[in-house]
């Protein structure tokens, strides 16, 4: 079954005319829970790996958190978290002779962010090499940090930048917003600009001041590659982000059964921060595709 936002509720662009220049397009991923195979895109679904390469492990430092490594562990194998096939979704930055994007990480608090570290790779899927992976699964690992196997629905949308919005725009249009959100019920943070959730391309979607990353080569801005979220949306948002098809025939989505909703709102169940978002981000001009990272709580 596909996956569908609402219609806006609002014109952006008529009420917004200065947010019209900055309107990106993303991919809305919603995952949901299934059994992806290990060659099609998946959120926490199994990977193929090349056969004669070693899985990686981290051998961080691991800040003595509550999601620290039990003691006198060795080096971490990664688990799988993203997979992206070029065929679902192009709009990524596959680099020349490339088709699968996979995002491993370290299931354990880092100190950037005291979140999961990930590691990016790119892989051409025709290689005859590839062979479904059958990782160790590290020990002790909190569940929050270990996403459930997912099947994905992409769909594009049309986002509008909200935290990411220049300065002098912001001051520009907050009055208006605020007019707005008065006479109509709609804020432009909350339904208007960026949907939380897993996503790819578009505007990472902040909860504290955007902190775009420089890739170390050329120095220029990165770009944003994707996200993986806790939530596709929360108690103010699911207002214009909850998928059409998911919406209940009658009641509100709250009204459902607890069990019932963490299905569609967080199906992966992730739970990254409060609620959070891990953001990757990943220079498309050089080709070797330098890549960062950053928690958003
Ligand atoms: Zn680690
Ligand atoms: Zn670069």
């Amino acid at each position: 079954m596909v996956r569908t936002s609402p219609s806006r509720p609002l014109d952006v662009e008529a009420l917004f005319p200065e947010v019209a220049a900055l309107r990106r397009e993303a991919v809305r991923l919603h995952p949901r829970r299934g059994e992806p195979g290990p060659g099609e895109s998946s959120l926490g679904g199994p990977v193929r790996w090349p056969r004669a390469e070693p899985w990686p492990h981290c051998t961080d430092q691991h800040p003595r958190t509550a999601y620290a490594p039990p003691r006198g562990a060795g080096p971490v194998p990664l688990v799988p978290v993203v997979q992206l096939l070029a065929a679902d979704v192009p709009e990524l930055p596959f680099p020349d002779g490339t088709d699968v994007l996979q995002v491993l990480w370290c299931p354990f608090d880092h100190e950037e962010g005291y979140a999961p570290r990930p590691q990016v790779y790119w892989w051409d899927g025709s290689r005859a090499d590839l062979e479904p992976a059958d990782p160790p699964r590290p020990d002790g690992a909190p569940h929050s940090y270990l996403p459930d196997p997912c099947v994905l629905h992409p769909e594009r949308i049309t986002e509008y930048p909200s935290w990411d919005l220049p300065d002098h725009l912001h001051d520009a249009l907050e009055e208006r917003f605020e007019q707005v959100e008065e006479e109509t019920g709609w804020s432009y943070e909350y339904h208007l600009s960026v949907p939380d959730g897993t996503k790819a391309g578009g505007y990472p979607t902040w909860s504290q001041d955007p902190d775009w990353p420089h890739c170390p080569s050329c120095e220029r801005r990165m770009d944003h590659l994707l996200s993986v979220g806790s939530a596709e949306f929360d108690g103010e948002s699911w207002r214009t982000w909850l998928a059409v098809e998911d919406t209940p025939a009658a009641g509100t989505v709250w009204e459902l059964p607890y069990d019932e909703r963490r299905l569609i709102q967080s199906a992966a169940d992730l739970m990254l921060g409060d609620m959070g978002s891990l953001h990757l981000f990943a220079c498309p001009h050089c080709p070797d595709r330098p890549y960062a990272h950053r928690a958003s709580a």
